[in-house]
């Protein structure tokens, strides 16, 4: 037999995202904070969707380093093709 005991709601994914963001009213904020307590349910939904941004956040830093390190590239072999070509060739160097 289960025991389970219901809560009259849950937080909504919404809620628990602006929770984590710190953008919930005072009032909602307090009612969240104190849901968490209670519920355990809620308290994974707020780790699943805190480790989803995180990881998110994560995969945007990544990629801004990536076009970073691919167009510091990108002018050192430019820089680098005007230095020791004369004459602009038909076809610059794609970067792609
Ligand atoms: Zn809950």
């Amino acid at each position: 037999m289960k025991l389970r005991i219901e809560p009259r709601r849950h937080c909504s994914d919404e809620q628990l995202l602006a929770w984590l963001d710190g953008e919930l009213q005072p009032t909602a904020a307090r009612w969240v904070q104190s849901h968490l307590k209670i519920c355990w349910e809620c308290r994974a939904r707020l780790q699943d969707i805190d480790g989803q941004v995180s990881l998110v956040v994560e995969t945007l830093i990544e990629t801004r380093h990536l076009e970073m390190d691919r167009a510091a590239r990108a002018k050192a072999v430019f820089l680098a093709w005007r230095r020791y070509t004369p004459a602009p060739p038909r076809n610059p160097v794609s970067t792609e």
